[in-house]
């Protein structure tokens, strides 16, 4: 697509969004400044990213490092805050380390451990988000609830991270019920665990282009839209 074809998408497409938001937030008691929209530029070109950005939409996810890097030194502007929301393999961790506003894919006590020990390295703390697998769908990566109480404690309080909140990917399914029940899951996760004594932050990343409604009210703060945006992939 040509950036001007971006440029009309993007036109008709984000009242309705914007619109959809609000209407799902307050079913939820909140507002749609609330809820910040991610741009999921993956396989779309800088072009796009270009408009999104004359749209004010600054947040901006990518679910591969080599992509993201690539983007990140084509655009610069000081406004954009950058999303890695793909599974992060260990030893791309020093191309991501302090380069992006937030990780949403920390899917493994194994990666949160290593993740922290490189932050340390470095003298920082970085901020993400703990992925939860709450289908337990088998193909599906992240920290499966209940049964992983115990590295999720652990990933809680380690020093090089600074947990966000927690992210989590709905099964492919036009079930609305299992769609709810696997938010709604995520959401009592964290009311649970921020009784608990290790808190993660309030952040909720849930919902994308055909479920974002039900996430947002279920209690989702961020929502990662790709095709509802730009399109399906390219
Ligand atoms: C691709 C992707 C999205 C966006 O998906 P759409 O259905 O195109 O909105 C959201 N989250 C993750 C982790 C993705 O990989």
């Amino acid at each position: 697509m040509s950036q001007a074809m971006y440029r009309s998408r993007i036109a008709r497409a984000l009242p309705n969004i914007l619109e959809r938001v609000q209407r799902a937030a307050e079913q939820s008691d909140r507002s749609l400044e609330d809820i910040t929209l991610i741009a999921v530029t993956k396989s779309h070109p800088v072009s796009a990213i270009l408009e999104a950005l004359k749209f004010e939409v600054f947040d901006l996810g990518e679910n591969r490092i080599l992509e993201l890097m690539a983007k990140q030194e084509a655009v610069t502007n000081d406004r954009i805050r950058w999303h890695m929301i793909g599974h992060l393999q260990s030893r791309k961790i020093p191309s991501v380390l302090g380069t992006v506003h937030l990780i949403h894919s920390i899917d493994s006590l194994k990666l949160a451990n290593r993740l922290s020990t490189k932050a340390i390295q470095v003298g920082g703390r970085e901020q993400v988000l703990l992925q939860i697998n709450a289908s337990r769908e088998a193909t599906k990566g992240g920290f499966v609830v209940p049964d992983m109480y115990e590295d999720l404690h652990s990933a809680l309080s380690l020093p090089g991270l600074k947990v966000a909140g927690f992210m989590t990917m709905a099964p492919l399914t036009e079930d609305v019920r299992i769609l709810r029940n696997t938010f709604r899951t995520v959401r009592e996760l964290q009311q649970e665990l921020s009784d608990s004594s290790e808190s993660a932050g309030e952040v909720l990343s849930m919902g994308m282009s055909n479920d974002f409604e039900i996430a947002i009210e279920e209690g989702s703060t961020m929502i990662r839209l790709g095709t509802a945006l730009f399109g399906k992939p390219v």
